[in-house]
């Protein structure tokens, strides 16, 4: 069974009155164990394809099995699972914690994995990227490309059987990028899946596979030498580059390095800035929770509002009640009750219904977003009951004095 299985899969953004097409109608298979480049100039939507094949983001369209599984039907639950055991990420910008020691920075997922005694296999992680001697060191003290290894030992710390790197040698000068490389190679010899993304055809070729991506799609799908064969121009052109380019950046830290370990990407001369991962899931998250909170609230509103009518019902004595009589306060009491208890739900419900759709419909288009959900579901679904119910609760008495009227 293939590891990765895509049929029909599609990414669209809109973008005012137009859409863009991210990702169109992609269908690829990615057996275990395999080392796939996935290429293409920038914006032909290779990042938006890893997001959806690392479970980051969901599709607009189209089907992906992960070993089997249709992605569709996991619940966040199951997915953060997937993500923290299964899959390992590697970034462009590292995304280091900086003023924490490698052998902390690794840790990290260990901690959400609730590892007991994560600092052994920690270290186990640095050591097979070569930075056994380097443990305690902190993110600016050390050189892209360690900096860079430190973030692949933090991908593989699980061991995942899928690893995902997005141009991963775009801050590292030629001679790094081929370490880093070479490591990736070696993960892969392991038993280790890698999907490596990059604009770059001599990285590309590095890999056993390249997909090349345009505009959203597929245009060719080749092994190494016949990508080799079809693309020497542009290899040659890049070897020559290269050669040119000069010393070794990457002797000493790079002094945009503390704002990079720091996790705020800076942007490369040939890329754009790469989209932040997380920086929306705190405001989704509070809008979820928000929107449940309303919907609950309008729930427990209409639930108040049944008390009273019950008690109401069980209290009046009918022969209290009639034309002239004043009826009893605790009555009145409770009748009012009921009326503040309708309109809250009513409101409490509206809010928790459009904030919930909203909130729903951005954690759809926002990148690595899952969580909340279905927390923004159980708000608008809250929301919605209570706004229905109430609206019966109004229309249902005004239409029966109506027909008691006409009668
Ligand atoms: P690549 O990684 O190949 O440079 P991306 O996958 O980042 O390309 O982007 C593919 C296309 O989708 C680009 O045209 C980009 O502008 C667009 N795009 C990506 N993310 C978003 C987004 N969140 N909203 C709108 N458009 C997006
Ligand atoms: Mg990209």
């Amino acid at each position: 069974m293939a590891l990765i299985e895509t049929v029909g899969l599609t990414k669209h953004y809109r973008m005012g009155d137009s859409i863009v097409r991210a990702l169109d109608d992609i269908n690829l298979i990615i057996e275990q164990r395999e080392f796939v480049a996935i290429t293409g100039a920038s914006g032909s939507g290779k990042s938006t394809m890893m997001h959806l094949l690392g479970c980051l983001d969901r599709p607009t369209a189209g089907v992906y099995l992960l070993d089997g599984r249709n992605v569709a039907e996991l619940s966040d639950r199951e997915l953060a699972a997937i993500r923290n055991r299964s899959i390992g990420f590697v970034f462009q910008t590292f995304n280091l914690i900086s003023r924490t020691t490698a052998l902390d920075n690794v840790c990290v997922p260990l901690f959400y994995a609730r590892r007991s005694a994560p600092r052994p296999a920690a270290r186990r992680a640095l050591e097979r990227v070569g930075l056994g001697d380097r443990i305690t060191h902190k993110p600016n003290e050390m050189s892209g490309g360690e900096r860079q290894r430190v973030a692949i030992a933090r991908a593989i710390v699980n061991d995942p059987i899928l690893l995902f790197a997005d141009e991963p040698t775009g801050n590292l000068d030629s001679r790094t990028g081929e370490q880093i490389m070479d490591i990736f190679r070696e993960l892969n010899d392991q038993g280790v899946t890698v999907v490596l993304v990059t604009h770059e055809p001599d990285v590309a070729v590095q890999a056993r596979r390249i997909v090349h991506m345009r505009d959203g799609r597929i245009i060719s799908d080749r092994t190494r030498e016949q990508y080799i064969a079809e693309h020497k121009a542009e290899l040659a052109a890049a070897a020559a580059a290269a050669a040119h380019a000069g010393p070794d950046l990457d002797t000493a830290p790079p002094t945009a390095g503390a704002a990079m370990a720091d996790g705020e990407p800076t942007p490369s001369p040939a890329e754009p800035a790469p989209r932040p991962l997380t920086s929306s899931r705190p405001v989704l998250m509070a809008g979820a929770n928000g929107a449940l909170w309303f919907g609950l609230m309008a729930i427990f509103f209409l639930l108040l509002l049944v008390g009273c009518g019950v008690y109401v019902k069980l209290t009046l004595n009918p022969k209290q009640m009639g034309p002239g009589k004043p009826p009893p306060p605790q009555a009145m009491i409770a009748g009012l009750a009921m009326l503040v208890s309708l309109l809250l739900a009513f409101v409490s419900g509206l809010i928790g219904l459009f904030w919930g759709r909203s909130v729903r419909r951005k954690i759809r288009t926002v990148p690595g977003n899952w969580t909340g959900r279905r927390r923004a579901l159980w708000g608008a679904i809250c929301g919605g009951v209570a706004v229905a119910i109430s609206i019966v609760l109004v229309v249902v008495p005004i239409v029966a004095m109506l027909l008691k009227a006409r009668a």
